[in-house]
C-alpha cells in the first residue's frame, strides 16, 4: 500500500490511498469525493418489522436490540415517506447546509416484505429531487436473488448501498446474542449481492463476553477478506429494555473502558483491508436510553475526535499491517473485484 506522508517540523501529512489525509478510509469523505458535495443520511422508517421479532425466526430480537435506541426520531412510521424526507431534508439542511441526500431505511429489517412492497417504498424515496440514492439495512436472510435483482436495476442509475446486520462472525456470539442466522448467511448474502453495482456495508460489534481480545482483532482479518465496501463499528453498549438489559443487571460481565476501547479499535483499523471504509467507529443511543458503558457522555463525534488524534500520536493508519494474504484465501478471490491499493 503507497502511502504519501511527509514530515514537515515534526508534523506528519500526506494523502493516504483512500484520497485524503485522514488516517482511516472515512465514508464521509468517500461520499464528498464521489459526489462532490456533503451528502447527508434521512432516517426513513417505512414500517417493517423484523423476522426475529415478529416469530417467523424467532420472538424478542437480537437481546442487545431496542430500535426505538439507536434510532433518532426524525424518521415516523406513522409519517408518509415523502412528509419523512421534507422534514428530515428541512432539518438537515439547516443544520449542515446539505444539498443531496440518501434515504436511509433504517429501523427493523428493511428488505423484509414482498418485493412489490419494497418496489414502491424504494421508488418513493428515489422520486425525491434531493435524493441521490438509498442506504437499505437489513439481515442477510431477509435477501434473495429477486430482491437483488431489482436493487441492481436501482443501482445503474442511483447510488444503492445496502448494510447487512452481521455483529460477529462467530456463532457461539451468534447464538449468544439470539441473532437467529449463522455466519454462512452472511456469505452467502455478501455473495448474492457481490458485483451487482452496489455497496455493501457489515455492521460488527466489539465487546461481547464470549469473545477475547485476540477474537475481536482477528475479526478484522476475517472481514477484511470478503468484497465488502465499507463498515460499522460498534462498541457493545447497554440499552434499556432490551434482553442483554436484563442479563447485564442480574450478572454484570465487563464492557470496555473508553481507553481499552480506543486502544482497540486502534489495532482493529491497523488490520483492516484499506479499501473498506468507515461508517461509524463506535455504538451511540438516544439519550436517557443507555445503561452503560457510560464513558462520561461522551457522543460519536467526540469518539471519532479522540481515535484520530490516538491514530495520530501512534504514527499509524488503517492498513498498516493488513495482511494481503487474507484476500488469496478468500472464497470470493476469483470474482477480481478487489482494487488494491
Ligand atoms: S437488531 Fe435487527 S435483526 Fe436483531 S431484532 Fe433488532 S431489528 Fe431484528
Amino acid at each position: 500500500m503507497a502511502v504519501n506522508i511527509r514530515k514537515h517540523r515534526g508534523v506528519v501529512s500526506g494523502i493516504f490511498p483512500w484520497g485524503t489525509s485522514r488516517r482511516y478510509n472515512a465514508y464521509a469523505d468517500y461520499l464528498k469525493i464521489r459526489f462532490g458535495e456533503r451528502l447527508q443520511k434521512v432516517i426513513i422508517d417505512a414500517g417493517f418489522t423484523c423476522p426475529n421479532r415478529d416469530g417467523s425466526k424467532g420472538y424478542g430480537g437480537c437481546t442487545y436490540c431496542n430500535n426505538d435506541a439507536f434510532t433518532p426520531p426524525t424518521g415516523r412510521s406513522d409519517q408518509k415517506i415523502r412528509e419523512q424526507l421534507e422534514s428530515g431534508i428541512s432539518y438537515l439542511s439547516r443544520r449542515y447546509g446539505a444539498q443531496k441526500f440518501i434515504a436511509y431505511f433504517q429501523p427493523y429489517s428493511n428488505t423484509y416484505a414482498p418485493l412489490s412492497r419494497l418496489k414502491k417504498l424504494y421508488q418513493q424515496a428515489l422520486s425525491h429531487p434531493s435524493v441521490a440514492g438509498l442506504a437499505i439495512g437489513t439481515r442477510p436472510d431477509c435477501v434473495d436473488r429477486e430482491k437483488i435483482d431489482y436493487l441492481e436495476t436501482l443501482a445503474r442509475d442511483h447510488y444503492i448501498s445496502i448494510e447487512y446486520g452481521l455483529e460477529s462472525p462467530y456463532d457461539s456470539t451468534l447464538e449468544w446474542i439470539n441473532r437467529q442466522h449463522d455466519f454462512t448467511c452472511w456469505e452467502e448474502a455478501v455473495a448474492m449481492t457481490t458485483g451487482r453495482g452496489m455497496d455493501i456495508c457489515t455492521h460488527i460489534i466489539l465487546g461481547f463476553p464470549g469473545e477475547t481480545r485476540e477474537d475481536m482483532l482477528n475479526t478484522t482479518r476475517i472481514l477484511s477478506s470478503y468484497p465488502i465496501d465499507s463498515l460499522k463499528i460498534h462498541h457493545l453498549h447497554i440499552v434499556k429494555k432490551t434482553v442483554l438489559a436484563k442479563k447485564y443487571q442480574e450478572q454484570p460481565f465487563p464492557l470496555f473502558t473508553f481507553p481499552e476501547y480506543m486502544d482497540l479499535v486502534v489495532e482493529f483499523l491497523e488490520r483492516l483491508n484499506p479499501r473498506i471504509k468507515v461508517q461509524r467507529l463506535s455504538g451511540e443511543t438516544q439519550p436517557g436510553m443507555l445503561i452503560a458503558p457510560q464513558w462520561g457522555g461522551l457522543r460519536a463525534d467526540a469518539i471519532q475526535r479522540r481515535l484520530e488524534k490516538e491514530l495520530e500520536e501512534r504514527d499509524t493508519w488503517q492498513g498498516k499491517i493488513f495482511d494481503k494474504n487474507n484476500i488469496r484465501n478468500s472464497i470470493f478471490t476469483d470474482k477480481k473485484i478487489y482494487k488494491e491499493y
